[in-house]
């Protein structure tokens, strides 16, 4: 058989799985194979695939298929080779097994479901302190709670599915979505419930590939019951597309076998940048809540609820002073009822109005002062004593990179400019690169306590 007659066939393969797989599945696993060569003594189909991930997916879930179609098309007995390319430009073969008992065993083409491991190895990792107890109502955050109580009473419904919850920094997302898992936890205690910040999702992905562990990675993924996965904008400013190819795949496997899965995020679905399509067309599916920013009265029951619980002794007229403002988010009233418990502490002073006032102005004024991108740039270079020139220049000096790469994180921090406009004016880096050096700077934030501490100064020195 010549090669022309060898690829002609291996379009016909293509055609006879388009007809097997969903169209999405189509596009994004078998569409960007290329046919290599088709060795017909050996009876071996060489096959390119973008990546390591493809392998997993053509070996795993769609393993029948490929050589049901194959042995159908070329020959019986006709065993597959995939030809892996690699980020450093090499390639890696891997063969795969022509027959396999397993495969036979199957009744279809789907992944056959890990054997499900008892609960009790599982820690669901959720904070114990964020339950429904002390959640409290409010208009605000009426329809999400509505969303996630009936999720929480009865998991193995389908509606909610994906919930995905959005809201700006500390409305009450993390809270409402451990509280979810802990109802979950305390009316079945079997259910199989994860809580994971996508950040982690992300650190186990990249651990699992380099150790060589990723079949167990998704494996495990895959045996969870109620997935929580929090702060996903994470995925999306990864420049790893291949972490957002997993949860891809998790995800599906979950919502097919009708488990749920709970997102939440700093932003609605619709202006999630980086994000492929075929992740938020997903997270539409389901339901879409949204957390708004606190109404005064939520504000003033949490407080009541807070001073409550934790027995403080706050005066009257200094509750009413605090709940006669408004907050961008429960995280700043909790702020500032923290700052007065502490101050009264250290000044050794019963907490007053005149105390209140203060931290209350201070935490206003912090919150409305405007920051500009040359602010930031310039207390980077003064800290670390570094030419603003350089900053803005393309030079790949070592001490100057981290500077830079400081000012971008800190300037999409505390401005509002998008990573495209941080990149046009911090040495003209495109858009990826602001993504990967922000990510850079996370990584070592979490993992290097006197980095993290030089970043805090610095950003204290920005907001004065
Ligand atoms: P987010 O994840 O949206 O940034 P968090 O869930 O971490 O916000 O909430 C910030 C703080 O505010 C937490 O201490 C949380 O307990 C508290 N909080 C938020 N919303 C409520 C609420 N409705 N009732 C009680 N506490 C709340
Ligand atoms: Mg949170």
């Amino acid at each position: 058989m010549d090669e022309t007659a060898s690829a002609i066939k291996w379009a016909r393969c293509l055609e006879i799985i388009k007809c097997n797989v969903t169209e999405q599945d189509f596009r994004t696993w078998f569409q960007p194979i290329d046919f290599v060569t088709y060795d017909q003594e050996r009876k071996e189909l060489l096959l390119r695939v973008p990546s390591e991930f493809f392998f997993e997916m053509l070996d795993g879930q769609f393993k029948k298929l490929m050589h049901n179609v194959m042995w159908r098309v070329y020959s019986k007995d006709t065993f597959i080779t995939y030809r892996i390319q690699k980020t450093d430009d090499t390639t890696i073969d891997r063969e795969t097994t022509p027959t396999n008992a397993k495969l036979r065993k199957g009744k279809d083409d789907k992944l056959q479901a890990p054997r499900k491991p008892s609960t009790d190895d599982l820690d669901p990792q959720l904070n114990q302190e964020y339950r429904f107890e002390n959640f409290i109502e409010g208009e605000s955050n009426k329809f999400a709670y509505s969303v996630g109580k009936a999720i929480a009473d009865n998991p193995k419904q389908t509606t909610f599915n994906p919930f995905f919850i959005h809201g700006s920094s500390g409305v009450g997302k993390t809270h409402l979505v451990n509280a979810i898992g802990m109802r979950i936890k305390e009316l079945h205690p079997k259910h199989r419930v994860l809580y994971v910040a996508a950040h982690q999702f992300m650190v186990q992905f990249t651990e699992s590939r380099r150790t060589n562990t990723f079949n167990n990675f998704i494996a495990f993924y895959q045996t969870i019951d109620t997935l929580i996965i929090d702060d996903i904008q994470e995925l999306a400013s990864s420049t790893m597309t291949a972490t957002q190819d997993a949860f891809f795949h998790v995800f599906n496997h979950l919502k097919m076998n009708g488990k749920q899965i709970i997102m939440t995020c700093d932003r609605p679905p619709s202006t999630l940048k980086g994000m492929e399509e075929r992740l938020l067309t997903r997270f539409k599916w389901g339901v879409t809540a949204e957390l708004e920013k606190p109404t005064q009265e939520l504000c003033r029951r949490i407080l009541l609820s807070k001073i409550r619980r934790d027995g403080l002794t706050i005066p009257d007229d200094v509750v009413n002073y605090l709940a006669g403002h408004s907050y961008e988010s429960v995280r700043d009233l909790e702020g500032i009822v923290n700052s007065l418990l502490a101050y009264s502490v250290v000044y050794n002073h019963e907490i007053d109005l005149d105390m209140a006032e203060q931290i209350v102005r201070r935490t206003v004024k912090r919150q409305s002062k405007q920051v500009s991108l040359e602010q930031i740039v310039n207390a980077c270079c003064e800290y670390w004593k570094v030419s603003q020139d350089d900053v803005f220049s393309k030079s790949r000096k070592a001490n100057i990179v981290i500077v830079r790469q400081v000012a971008m994180f800190l300037t999409q921090k505390h401005t509002k400019l998008s990573t495209s406009k941080i990149g046009l004016h911090i040495g003209g880096r495109n858009h990826a690169t602001v993504l990967h050096s922000i990510s850079q700077v996370k990584d070592r934030i979490a993992v290097d306590k006197a980095f993290a501490q030089q970043v805090s100064e610095v950003e204290g020195k920005i907001r004065g």
